[in-house]
């Protein structure tokens, strides 16, 4: 075969529309839990491509999954069904509270088909003016026009004026505040269980409760985006099961496809069929290459082991930290749920999150942020316990430098 092109990260500012500022380094290669770079150099991965690579890399049953569905059809578009999706529907649906799913390619489609559906449902009640929608400050729903309308960091929508209208921001966690804004023209109240981008701040369950009694008094679609908390994340299959509150429309992408792009709405008989024929729509969306490898992957972590390992993993996760917390003290909380989790800087270290991320990527550890002051970490799922220890090591000797 010939030899590939020779590329470097300073392509990247040559070719690159600059959206994104990556790291220094080009990963090329992924085993379980390690990356490994250009150079060979070896890298822990506390990342997990954004709460994406929720198998770690590699990992054979969804290699299986991909390589078996590559040799038999890779699409064909939505004038016909297919075996892997109508299997991913079924695991989906038996094991949520939704009845029917539309599925799409990322987290922003799923969010930007939960508000039109939410429109629509609100068209249809005859309601005058039923098409107003909730959604909180600080929230993340994605980058689509509509989706960063809805979500709630004015950063990233007010540059796109005009923006699409009706949606009224309140205060997260805040019930009176949302009382104080639903009524009977809301069609929807889009909610994250956990602000993932915002901060890893999980939402109280008397806050969801109040949520879902205000949409059921008021006839609105409560949404949940679980985006991020999905498939396992929080050590429930959908974070939503923690909290016993039950949505008409969830969300789900990141780690349903395990790092192969898939995203999916879920729904209940009540409210589906508002999306008839020709009234949504998408080319990829449930393509039986990401279903196949959807499917795979869904299988694997809906089992008590993986699920029960989460929670595992989150508590010897939070022992470490506390522990490397005791020694350098610069981390004022730290929260989340599941392997989810946000280490909040204290005052005096703010706005160096993202250099310590940096650190991190020196010493040999991929971590993200959440906002300027909040260091995140979204592994795999079943990230091996020396894995953990090693990272949290080469943590250690990041934070060594913000100390200094
Ligand atoms: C990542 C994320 C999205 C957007 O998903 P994309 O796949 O990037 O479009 C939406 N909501 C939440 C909660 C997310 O974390």
């Amino acid at each position: 075969m010939e030899q590939p092109i020779s590329v470097t990260r300073s392509n990247f500012n040559d070719w690159m529309v600059p959206v994104f500022a990556p790291a220094n380094f080009i990963p090329v290669r992924g085993e379980g839990s390690r990356i490994w770079d250009q150079e060979n150099k070896e890298y822990i991965d506390f990342a997990g491509g954004i709460a994406v690579n929720a198998l770690g890399h590699a990992h054979p049953v969804a290699v299986n999954a991909l390589t078996e569905q590559a040799t038999k059809l890779w699409h064909v578009g939505n004038g016909y069904t297919n075996e892997p999706v109508l299997r991913l529907a079924k695991q989906l649906t038996e094991n949520t509270f939704a009845d029917k799913v539309f599925f799409c390619n990322s987290g922003a489609e799923a969010n930007e088909a939960a508000l039109k559906l939410a429109r629509k449902v609100g068209l249809d009640s005859g309601i005058a003016g039923k098409s107003g929608i909730v959604a909180f400050n600080n929230a993340f729903h994605g980058r689509t026009l509509f989706t960063v309308s809805a979500g709630g960091q004015p950063k990233y929508s007010q540059d796109f004026a005009p923006l699409p209208n009706g949606i009224n921001h309140v205060a997260f966690n805040d019930l009176e505040a949302a009382k104080a804004v639903i009524n009977e023209q809301t069609c929807a109240v889009i909610v994250e269980p956990i602000q993932g981008e915002g901060g890893v701040i999980p939402a109280d369950i008397e806050f969801l409760k109040g949520l879902r009694a205000l949409c059921d008094e008021f006839g609105a679609l409560l949404i949940f985006d679980e985006v991020q908390t999905g498939v396992g994340r929080t050590g429930a299959l959908y974070a939503y099961m923690n909290s016993g509150v039950i949505p008409d429309v969830l969300t789900t992408a990141k780690a349903l496809g395990g790092g192969f792009p898939v995203g999916a709405m879920l729904t209940t008989d009540k409210f589906a069929p508002h999306f008839s024929v020709g009234t949504h729509g998408t080319t990829y969306g449930g393509n039986p290459l990401a279903s196949a490898v959807a499917g795979a992957v869904f299988e694997f972590i809906n089992t008590p082991e993986v699920l029960e390992g989460v929670k595992h993993r989150h508590q010897y996760f939070l022992d470490a930290l506390n522990k490397l917390n005791a020694e350098y003290p610069i981390f004022e909380e730290i929260r989340g749920q599941g392997l989810l989790i946000g280490c909040v800087l204290k005052a005096e270290y703010a706005g160096k999150a993202k250099d310590i991320t940096t650190w991190a990527g020196e010493e040999g550890l991929l971590a993200l942020i959440a906002g300027p002051n909040v260091v995140r970490f979204t592994p795999s799922l079943i990230i091996p316990e020396q894995d953990i220890d090693e990272g949290i090591a080469r943590l250690k000797r990041a934070l060594a430098k913000l100390a200094k």
